[in-house]
């Protein structure tokens, strides 16, 4: 996500992007994904907002309830004003949806898409980044960005550090919908198109419909 949104806009800056992946094709799995305006903002600037409403949803309020009684604690509203005042929507969208969207701007935009291509060091050659990887080829740059995810290997050749564990823990579930499932009831539970976040005490649950 990040080399595909980072290829993007180094390409609105004019420069020639090859983006190198591991995976034999590009491709991003996982669940929902909330957009505040200001990632949806960037959307827009590269003229791709309109695709990721398409398929994305735009909830119409934000709601903090307590897990307990199920007393609605707050209630954000998220379209007309929110929208106005921070100039871009509200969005929740599948992981791989808002993905696809980035692939084809990068593919509309004219970054060079490699797969298959791990990437095992970086070094500096005469003022130039050059990347080794696996398979032998180098590819040289004035510039290497290293968007390689949270077990990254190319971090480690400048911060000296590890990813830090929060101790917080997320369960993800979904709730099959058939043609039986009462939907007024569903709606109800959650509250009509909101995304609900559930509180209790140290605890939270989110729910989107
Ligand atoms: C449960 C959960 C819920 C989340 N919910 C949200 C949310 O609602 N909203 C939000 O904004 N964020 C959310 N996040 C955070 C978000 O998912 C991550 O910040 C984001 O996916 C990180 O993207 P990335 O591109 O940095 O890394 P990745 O998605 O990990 O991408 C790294 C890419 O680099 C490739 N790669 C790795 N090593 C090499 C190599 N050596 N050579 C070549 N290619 C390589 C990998 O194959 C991969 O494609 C959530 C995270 C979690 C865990």
């Amino acid at each position: 996500m990040a080399g595909l949104a980072g290829a993007l806009a180094l390409r609105e800056n004019g420069a020639n992007v090859t983006l190198v992946e591991r995976a034999p094709e590009f491709g991003e799995v996982g669940a929902g994904l909330q957009m505040a305006p200001n990632a949806s903002r960037v959307l827009k600037r590269w003229g791709l907002l309109e695709k990721a409403l398409e398929i994305g949803v735009q909830p119409k309020h934000l709601v903090f309830r307590d897990a307990v009684s199920g007393e609605e604690l707050t209630r954000q509203t998220l379209n007309g004003e929110f929208t106005d005042r921070y100039g871009a929507p509200y969005v929740v969208i599948h992981r791989s949806d808002l993905h696809r969207v980035l692939l084809e701007g990068c593919e509309a935009a004219g970054v060079t898409l490699v797969n298959d291509v791990m990437v095992e060091s970086v070094e500096t050659v005469n003022g130039r980044g050059v990347a080794h990887t696996a398979a032998g080829v180098d590819y040289e740059a004035d510039v290497v960005i290293g968007a390689d995810g949270l077990k990254s290997t190319l971090r480690p050749l400048v911060a000296n550090d590890e990813p830090v564990s929060s101790a917080y823990v997320a369960y993800r579930g979904t709730v099959p919908i058939t043609e039986d499932t009462p939907r007024l009831t569903l709606r109800t539970s959650l509250s009509t198109s909101a995304r609900t976040a559930t509180w209790s005490s140290t605890r939270c649950a989110r729910a989107s419909c």
